[in-house]
C-alpha cells in the first residue's frame, strides 16, 4: 500500500470512530477507486507487454521470410539453369532418335537382290542390284560376241 492510501485508511477510519460515516465512505470509496486504477493500470501494462512480444516475434518472422525469400530466388535461378539443360538434354536426345528413326526407316526401304543378297533401296524389274545388272549385262555382251564369232567362224 502507498502512503496517500494508508492516510486514506487512517482517515477512513478515523472519521467512523467519529460518527461521521458519510465522510469515511468517501475516504473508502476513494481507497476502492486507487485499487481499481491500479488494476486497469495492471492490466494495461500487462496488454502493452504482450504486443510488444508479439511486435518481436512478428518481426523475426519477417526475418525468416526474408531470408526464405533469397533461398527461393536462389532455388529458382538453380532451377531455370536445370531446366535449360534438361531442354538442350532434350533436343540432343530428340536429334540422335531422328537419326536412329531414319536409319531404321532407310533399312526398312532396302530390298534384297536376289542374285549376291546385298540390300539396297532399288533393285532393276528382275530383281537385281545395279552391280548384278551390271555384270549380267557384260555377261550377256561377252556371250553375244561370242557367238557372234562362232556364227562368222561357220
Ligand atoms: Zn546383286
Amino acid at each position: 500500500m502507498s502512503e496517500l492510501q494508508d492516510m486514506l485508511c487512517v482517515q477512513a477510519r478515523l472519521h467512523r470512530k467519529q460518527g461521521a460515516n458519510a465522510l469515511g465512505d468517501l475516504f473508502e470509496n476513494a481507497l476502492n477507486e486507487i485499487e481499481l486504477l491500479k488494476k486497469t493500470y495492471n492490466q494495461l501494462f500487462d496488454a502493452v507487454q504482450g504486443e510488444r512480444e508479439q511486435l518481436a516475434k512478428a518481426n523475426e518472422r519477417v526475418k525468416e521470410l526474408e531470408s526464405y525469400n533469397v533461398k527461393l530466388a536462389n532455388e529458382s535461378h538453380e532451377y531455370q539453369q536445370l531446366c535449360a539443360e534438361l531442354e538442350k538434354q532434350r533436343e540432343t536426345d530428340y536429334e540422335v532418335w531422328q537419326s536412329k528413326y531414319q536409319a531404321l526407316k532407310d533399312s526398312l526401304s532396302l530390298t534384297t537382290c536376289y542374285e549376291c543378297g546385298t540390300r539396297v533401296h532399288e533393285l532393276s524389274p528382275r530383281s537385281r542390284c545395279c552391280m548384278c545388272e551390271y555384270g549380267r549385262a557384260q555377261f550377256n555382251e561377252r556371250e553375244n560376241e561370242q557367238l557372234r564369232r562362232e556364227q562368222e567362224g561357220e
